[in-house]
Formats: C-alpha cells, sequence, structure tokens
C-alpha cells in the first residue's frame, strides 16, 4: 500500500497555551491565558511576515497547546487570514486539536462554520485513573461526550490520541481502552507510548522512583498488542504510532499534514516554537510568548535560529522517517535525491536483517515488518552507524528496545 506522496506544502499552527500543564508533556505551552488576544493579533501579523512563495498548501493543522481555549469567532480569523496570506488549495485538510474539557458542542459547530474538516481529540485514555496520573485536566465522561459532540457537529474526520506505556499499564487494561476507542469509529487512531521527557514532572518522578517505567519487554506486548488490536477492529498502520480506519481508497483517513512530515514535503510553523522546513532549511520560531510577541511586534519575524542540513543529515531523516511508515523507504526517491541505490549500499545489513525478519526490501521500498517494527529505533540506528557515508544518528522514537541476536 503507497500513500500519495503530494509535494504540496503544509502550515502548522502552534497556539501556546494550556489551561493546565500534563505532567508528562514537553510541548511548548503556558498557562497564563490573558495573553490570548494578543497573540492572536500577533500571529495574523506574523502571516503577513512569512515568505512562502512558490508555495502551495493543502494541509492546515491548528495545534499545540490546546488550540480550543480559542472560540470559534478567533479560529475563523485564524482560518480566514491564512487563506488571505497563503495560496491555499481547495480540498485542503484543515485539522485542530481539541481538549475534551473545553470544547463545547456550539464552539465544535463553530469551527466546522470556520472551515475546519478534521479534528484531533486529545483522549489519552477512558481511564479516569490514568487521565489522573498523566495531569490531564478532563474526565472520562468529558472525552466520551465531547466525540459524541464532534459527530453531532457534523465532523466525518475525527481522530483520537491515546497514550499507553503508564506504570503498571496491563495489556488487558490497554485493550479495553483501545477497544473504547474503536467503539467510535474514528477516522483514526494514534497510540504513542508514554516518555518521560527531560524537564517534566513525570520525568522528576522517575527519578525519584516514585513512579517505575514499564521494561521494554512489556512495552513492546502493549505495541505489539495495539497493532493486532486495531487491525482486528478495522484500522490499518501506516505509521508506527498511527492507525487509519481501513476505506475502499487507503489514503482516505491518513493524516495528510503528519504525512508531510514523514514524507519530508514542505512545511511553514508560526507561533512560539514551531518548526518550519523549506529546501533543505530548516529554521525554528522563539520558544516563549513573550520573545515572539516582542519579535513580531516590533516587525521582525519571530525566528530563533536556522539550520541547513547536510546530504548527510537528510539522509539519515530519510532512513529514520521512511523506516517508520509501514511503506517504507521510497527506494527510487532516494535514488533520485542521493545519487545512492539503498538497496545495494546496505546490502550486508539488508541480508542479515531480512535473515531476522525484520526487513522486506522490495524493488520500490525497504519496510520493517511486523517483528521489525518494535525495534524500529535500534534498526535505523544500524543504517545510520553503518559504514556508508551517513553519520550523525539521532533518535527519533520512543524505542530502544536492542534487536536480539
Ligand atoms: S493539553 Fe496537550 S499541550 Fe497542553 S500540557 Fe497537556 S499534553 Fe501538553
Amino acid at each position: 500500500m503507497n500513500l500519495p506522496n503530494s509535494q504540496n506544502a503544509g502550515l502548522y499552527i502552534h497556539i501556546p497555551f494550556c489551561v493546565r500543564k500534563c505532567h508528562y508533556c514537553d510541548f511548548y505551552s503556558q498557562t497564563e491565558l490573558s495573553l490570548k488576544p494578543r497573540f492572536l493579533n500577533a500571529l495574523i501579523a506574523e502571516m503577513e511576515l512569512v515568505s512562502a512563495e512558490g508555495l502551495s498548501f493543502d494541509t492546515l493543522y491548528i495545534g499545540g497547546g490546546t488550540p480550543s481555549v480559542y472560540e470559534c469567532n478567533a479560529i475563523g480569523q485564524i482560518v480566514a487570514a491564512i487563506s488571505q496570506n497563503f495560496d491555499c488549495l481547495p480540498d485542503s485538510e484543515i485539522t485542530i486539536e481539541v481538549n475534551p474539557a473545553s470544547a463545547s458542542l456550539e464552539q465544535l459547530k463553530g469551527y466546522r462554520e470556520a472551515g475546519i474538516n478534521r479534528i484531533n481529540i486529545g483522549v489519552q485514555s477512558f481511564n479516569q485513573k490514568n487521565l489522573d496520573f498523566l495531569g490531564r485536566i478532563h474526565t472520562t465522561a468529558e472525552a466520551c461526550k465531547v466525540i459524541i459532540e464532534a459527530h453531532q457537529a457534523g465532523f466525518k474526520n475525527i481522530g483520537l490520541d491515546m497514550i499507553y506505556g503508564l506504570p503498571g499499564h496491563s495489556a488487558q487494561a490497554w485493550q479495553r481502552d483501545l477497544e473504547q476507542a474503536t467503539q467510535y469509529r474514528p477516522a483514526h487512531i494514534a497510540c504513542y507510548m508514554l516518555t518521560y521527557e527531560k524537564g517534566t514532572p513525570l520525568n522528576s518522578d522517575l527519578k525519584s522512583g516514585r513512579v517505575q517505567p514499564l521494561s521494554d519487554d512489556h512495552v513492546r506486548v502493549l505495541f505489539e498488542a495495539t497493532i493486532e488490536l486495531l487491525e482486528d477492529n478495522g484500522y490499518f498502520q501506516y505509521e508506527i504510532s498511527n492507525f487509519a480506519r481501513k476505506e475502499k481508497d487507503p489514503a482516505t483517513n491518513i493524516s495528510r499534514h503528519n504525512l508531510k512530515y514523514w514524507t519530508r514535503a514542505p512545511y511553514i510553523g508560526l507561533g512560539p516554537s514551531a518548526h518550519s522546513f523549506i529546501k533543505s532549511q530548516r529554521y525554528w520560531n522563539q520558544l516563549s510568548v513573550d520573545r515572539y510577541l516582542v519579535a513580531i511586534e516590533s516587525g521582525r519575524p519571530p525566528i530563533a535560529e536556522r539550520e541547513v542540513l547536510t546530504a548527510e543529515q537528510e539522509m539519515i531523516e530519510t532512513i529514520y522517517l521512511g523506516l517508520r511508515m509501514t511503506q517504507g523507504i521510497d527506494l527510487t526517491g532516494f535514488r533520485q535525491k542521493f545519487g545512492i541505490d539503498f538497496a545495494e549500499i546496505f546490502k550486508d545489513l539488508i541480508a542479515d536483517l531480512e535473515k531476522k525478519e525484520y526487513i522486506k526490501v522490495s524493488a520500490t521500498h525497504a519496510a520493517l515488518t511486523w517483528q521489525g517494527k518494535a525495534f524500529l529505533d535500534s534498526i535505523a540506528a544500524m543504517f545510520v552507524e553503518a559504514d556508508v557515508p551517513v553519520a550523525g544518528a539521532k533518535s527519533y522514537t520512543a524505542f530502544h528496545n536492542n534487536v536480539p541476536d
């Protein structure tokens, strides 16, 4: 199954506010909401400062933070300003992330009227104890209610985000959570493994021994249970953490916006901490709302830093990101971009991984097998460390399991 390889650009908007920080979260956001009106003006002003010449956009993703802290008329202003300032193609995918605690039916209807056609709900779990452990502000009842209301508001393209791998998380408890998620028949389910990010309260609890992480083997059991349960319920895994409800056309329910990151299509990010990637160049905005506002209000783009990727860095990214996807690395694209035959330069490593049934290489793609996906990070690192000109390994995934001999 090959996914559409659109090289149109994506636009990401980072809303830097949350009602309260969740214990595990290291995304940039602040809980001082009084800056909301000033930030909205700055965001719209940033659109006028951005150079997006030659780019046509077919996805817009309003994420954060918690975009649903804004009422629908503010979201409507953002969407309208985007269509005025950027070349947006018809039938664009327009997504908003929603926190179950901060979205009413009226608000959801307003988002639809504003042009939003995809909604991604941060459910994380249907178990109240898990929500409390994660420090989420919403309850199980609110999670269920917002999914039903998203349907009532007319959204066909609904995604749910779920988290697994909490301390003591049993396979049975996780399966119950997933079963409940599938009962709502959302178009998309993303399942992320809990990670202990530096600087978060959860990480402090880990360091002080207040929480015990699951063993790698147990995490692997949960990961494999995820794939099995979701596939049995009519979803297919198209990326290591992402599952789309099966339709005649497999591309129907995938996240077209996230696919841009994995296929290294161009994207522009607006708002504090947002990253942009255009033609081998990556740059990112000031992290703090204050510095972001100062830059914009003085008429300067709020860019903090830029980097131009070397060919080797680009190759590493192509390998890591390609292996995350079920379809794998596009070998024709790899040859066109780097002038190197992937299957030829890595033939010894591929032969070894094929023997262990961790990878499959066809004429067009190199993809991890079902078993290989559980060792994604280690296998990707093997390609980076192999004796070919790709140096500077960087970890992109939650899996650190060593590949068994
Ligand atoms: S609501 Fe989302 S962005 Fe905000 S703190 Fe929680 S996980 Fe992070």
